[in-house]
């Protein structure tokens, strides 16, 4: 048997009805608040990711999946959104608007990690971008766009942790300091950190190896080493999200695993016990120098990531139910092949009207096929037999109110479409 690649996993009708649902939710925030779906390529050249500007992040290091192609070059699997994005955004020249452009995207990323729950080698991000101002407002549009998806999909138990890295200025005289502090300390510091004290120190606040260690809680803080515009933007921030009413706490390690962050960094998390290790379901900050990076011109941004894995865990660990069971308006059972042959063209007819029709392809016993009707929680049951071919008519079982009637063929497609027009049956009332 061939089985699936370590990392991955299939999603079945029973969860992929969910995967559904909340691409609908997410499409319905998004455009309330004026962000536009782009869809970018599942690979893109390696130094889209892969870039020289000193990119230390493991995911970026030590996680892409990297191939040549048949003409030889080098391809990345994306690992994340946001370059690909930045990428489409030089390359289509979206800047010349001049204005702010509200982006977001949807789909599979890979990275090769060690497989644990809400861990996975291919995991499906929804990330929101937005590009062109260097306003805190922009951050807290970005923020209160999460806020409102995981409220409007009924998660209650979270946290949002906020930090500031300053912008370039002052992000340059801490690094300098926490350099100095940490090449002094080098003894006490884990092997990864002593690589990651060139290429980005400020990642060793981060270290998940020790984070109990006396050297990295008494770091010199960033907070100490902000120039006036970053402490503005990042009190702007705080104060805006105190008047929606939207709760955080501020971390001072909170720094984020990508470089190319800039003043607002923050990340939720699913605080419910016994949810498991990996209970950041989103994450984001500004990025200013990402599309500058990337051979655009200066162009301030701030965007967000959600693992949608990672939410559909969190929503099944409540007992959230987003979707109801599947249901049909109507199942057809047939006797003899010709009320079979027939059947499918009914069955057809119906489906323009719209309405969810389906029947048994295996002409089984009449049990079976009642079966097979109550397997799809069908609201009615027609049945056709060649007696009833021959008189133009067909048996309508009501399952909902549990009726009987028979119905004239030509009336039929006509009976059905009022009968849901009508409201009457339970799972219209539910709303399914
Ligand atoms: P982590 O610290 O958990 O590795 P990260 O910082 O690498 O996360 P980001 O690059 O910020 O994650 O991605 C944004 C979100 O995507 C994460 O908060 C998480 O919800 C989700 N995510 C990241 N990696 C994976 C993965 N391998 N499997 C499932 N979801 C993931
Ligand atoms: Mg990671």
């Amino acid at each position: 048997m061939i089985t699936k690649p370590k990392g991955t996993y299939d999603i079945l009708p029973d969860t992929s009805r969910n995967w559904a649902k909340i691409e609908e939710v997410i499409r319905h925030v998004c455009k309330l608040a004026n962000y536009e779906e782009i869809r970018t390529p599942i690979f893109e050249q390696a130094k889209t990711f892969h870039r020289d500007e000193a990119d230390s992040s493991d995911m970026v290091n030590k996680e892409t999946y990297d191939f040549m192609d048949r003409g030889g070059r080098e391809m990345t699997l994306r690992p994340e959104g946001t370059a690909g994005v930045c990428r489409a955004f030089v390359e289509n020249k979206l800047y010349v608007n001049n204005g702010v452009t509200k982006l977001y995207y949807l789909g599979p990323m890979f990275r090769y990690e060690r497989q644990q729950k809400g861990r996975y080698r291919q995991f499906s991000q929804f990330g929101l971008e937005a590009f062109g101002s260097d306003s805190p407002m922009l951050d807290v549009d970005v923020i209160t766009t999460a806020i409102h998806l995981i409220e409007g999909l009924g998660l209650k138990d979270i946290r949002v942790r906020i930090n500031t890295l300053g912008d370039k200025e002052s992000r340059g005289r801490y690094r300098e300091i926490l350099v100095k502090y940490f090449r002094e300390n080098l003894d006490s510091l884990c092997s990864d950190c002593h690589e990651r004290l060139e290429k980005n120190p400020l990642r060793i606040l981060d270290c998940k190896v020790d984070h109990d260690n006396p050297v990295l809680v008494n770091a010199p803080k960033i907070s100490d080493y902000l120039n006036e515009p970053s402490k503005k933007h990042f009190a702007t921030v705080l104060n805006e999200l105190d008047k929606l009413n939207i709760k955080y706490v501020v971390d001072e390690k909170l720094v984020r695993g990508l470089d190319y962050y800039s003043n607002t960094v923050f990340e939720v998390e699913f605080n419910a016990s016994d949810f498991g290790a990996q209970n950041v379901i989103c994450a984001g900050g500004r990025y200013n120098d990402l599309v500058s990076d990337l051979g655009g011109p200066e162009t301030h941004a701030v965007g967000l990531a959600f693992g949608i894995d990672r939410l559909l865990l969190a929503l099944e660990h409540e007992g959230i139910e987003i979707v109801k069971p599947k249901s049909l308006h109507a199942f057809l059972i047939t006797i003899g092949d010709k009320a079979f042959m027939e059947g499918f063209k009914i069955v057809n007819s119906l489906r323009k009207l719209g309405l969810m029709v389906d029947m048994d392809f295996n002409q089984r016993g009449l049990k079976a096929q009642f079966k097979e009707a109550d397997k799809n929680n069908s609201h009615f049951t027609m049945i056709l037999g060649e007696d009833e071919l021959n008189n133009g008519v067909i048996n309508i079982n009501d399952n909902v109110n549990n009726t009987k009637e028979t119905v004239r063929l030509e009336d039929l497609g006509n009976y059905l479409v009022t009968s849901f027009a009508k409201k009457t049956c339970k799972s219209c009332k539910e709303g399914k």
